[in-house]
């Protein structure tokens, strides 16, 4: 179990998934839950620009970016269940009253919320076939929200006594003068004693590593053993956060005290940090999003595209380039000139988006790319805006736009009755795992090396049908394809123009990169490279 204290956004689903991987590096099967106490029933309705990104798990659940986190680290495919939230168990508690199951008792916090609580954790912590199982309660130990949780995490960690291992990370503010400061651990911990949690271990989030002096004030006055005060210094980087909590030798005090033998010594991850840190050249890649403010602003709202980030990070590694990341907003290419704008742009990413705000910046980016040969890789309405885009200046389709924005002469990308059948099922949209068939000799099927793939979704529009074979006519080809839906829609004649319906960032892994985020980078690097 991972519990927070003092803030949140210390870190704390990395440090959860770090602790899985190096498990995982031991030999043990490891999964994971995140314990989400808002209201909401899930991820998906929340803006990515206060949450960060919704991630989409393979069952098309959408859920918090921690969820990411966690595939990545751990390599593996969660589900829905694997997020709980409040919106979640009370729904089923109500579900469940409303049939009478309670036999006319009354409902409370203690114990039908609890109960409840406990039982999602057992069963998703059984099923799957893992041996160990993370359980990361988000926000700070103190919330409201979050009182139901510990409450249960209590009652499980006593009926599971010996099988339940509590880290708590807090942090230890410096000084101007270097002294790191205990107290608002002592705080937190205290206040997760109140409730009758006490941490196995702490992870103490800090700038430079903890000094002996604070690991033992901190081991006194929160009662756990001096080896049980974890330093969780900056890291340069996520990936090398479990390398560097293994130095400081959580993972043999956690075996030890959990009664764990090695099973292996996995290798993998060391191998794939040396590659990171051997790097030694870069691309630059223009994200031209709405959620970003300020063209070349150094990096904002990092999180609302965690995935595409963390995807060009690791085909860079494969590639042997570091990814610069220049954020270009939208709504100033609209005014702007594009070849001032993105002259510095190796290449060009349109992400995933909702709403008209910014598309006609986004699709001068996917003209710009296309014209000048530029490489591009749009995602999911990157795709869509590129079919727009050559629909209005290719085919002659003027005004041609999805229907997302309105009426419109030409609905190249429109919804389809398929959406319709989705709409009865009680979804809203087209959401996870779908197969596309990839066509012969097309760059899918070259840079994914097979005839069927299967690829996460979440969107609600489609290219449109009685457009398709003008498109292709004039030179668009839909490369990939399920049935009626267009999946991929890639340029033959140009350096690599590739857009896909789904979202490849959501599959990508460390040392795993996905296939086109692979392709995108090692023509941006080619083409860099013929250019000088
Ligand atoms: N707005 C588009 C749709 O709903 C694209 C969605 C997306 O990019 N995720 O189809």
């Amino acid at each position: 179990m991972i519990t927070g204290g003092v803030m949140s956004g210390l870190g704390k689903g990395i440090t959860a998934a770090s602790i899985g991987r190096l498990l995982m590096n031991k030999g043990y099967r490891v999964t994971a839950i995140k314990i989400d106490p808002y209201i909401n029933i899930d991820a998906g309705l929340m803006s990515p620009f206060q949450h960060g990104e919704v991630f989409v798990l393979k069952d098309g659940g959408e859920v918090d970016l921690d969820l990411g986190n966690y595939e990545r680290f751990l390599d593996i495919e969660l589900t829905r269940d694997h997020n709980i939230t409040t919106g979640k168990v009370y729904s089923i508690v109500i579900e469940k009253e409303r049939r009478g199951e309670y036999l006319g008792k009354t409902v409370q916090i203690i114990p039908h919320i609890t109960d409840e609580i406990k039982r999602r954790i057992r069963q998703v912590s059984r099923t799957g076939g893992c041996e160990i199982c993370l359980v990361e309660v988000g926000g700070t130990v103190g919330d409201i929200e979050s009182m139901p949780f510990l409450e249960a995490l209590r009652q499980l960690k006593y009926e599971e006594s010996g099988n339940i291992f509590l880290v708590h990370v807090t942090l230890a503010p410096s000084t101007i003068d270097g002294e790191q400061k205990t107290k608002p651990t002592q705080h937190s911990v205290k206040e997760l004693r109140e409730l009758g949690l006490q941490p196995d271990m702490i992870v103490v989030r800090c700038d430079e590593p903890l000094l002996p002096e604070t690991k033992t004030k901190i081991a006194h006055f929160c009662d756990v053993p001096v080896d049980a005060v974890i330093s969780g210094h900056n890291a340069k980087d996520i990936y090398e956060v479990p390398l560097q909590l293994e130095a400081e030798g959580l993972t043999r005090y956690l075996m030890k005290a959990m009664r764990l033998f090695p099973l292996e010594e996995r290798r993998d991850w060391k191998e794939f940090v040396n590659k990171m840190e051997s790097v030694n050249d870069k691309v630059t890649v223009a994200i031209v999003g709405k959620y970003t403010v300020g063209s070349q602003c150094a990096e904002p709202m990092e999180d609302a595209y965690l995935s595409i980030r963390e995807s060009l990070k690791h085909a860079g590694i494969e590639v042997g380039v570091k990814i610069e990341l220049l954020w270009i907003d939208a709504e100033e290419l609209e005014h702007g000139l594009p070849d001032q704008i993105l002259k510095y742009a190796d290449g060009i990413l349109v992400p995933g988006g909702f709403g008209a705000r910014g598309t006609e910046g986004k699709t001068k980016a996917i003209q710009y790319a296309r014209e000048c040969k530029v490489p591009y890789l749009g995602i999911c309405f990157g795709m869509q805006l590129a079919v727009i885009e050559f629909g209005r200046n290719v085919c002659g389709l003027e005004g041609a736009n999805s229907e997302e924005f309105g009426p419109t002469p030409y609905p190249v990308i429109a919804l389809l009755p398929e959406q319709e059948k989705i709409r009865q099922m009680g979804a809203s949209m087209r959401l996870g795992n779908y197969p596309a068939h990839l066509k012969e000799g097309s760059l899918a099927k070259k840079i994914y090396h097979s005839n069927e793939i299967v690829e996460r979704h979440r969107h609600r529009y489609e290219v449109n049908p009685p457009y398709i074979k003008l498109l292709e006519e004039k030179g668009l080809c839909f490369s990939g394809t399920n049935g009626e839906l267009m999946e991929i829609a890639e340029i033959t004649n140009h350096p690599f123009f590739f857009s896909s319906q789904f979202h490849p960032e959501m599959k990508s892994r460390p040392g795993r990169p996905s296939p086109p985020f692979l392709a995108f980078v090692e023509a941006m690097k080619k083409e860099r490279d013929i250019s000088i």
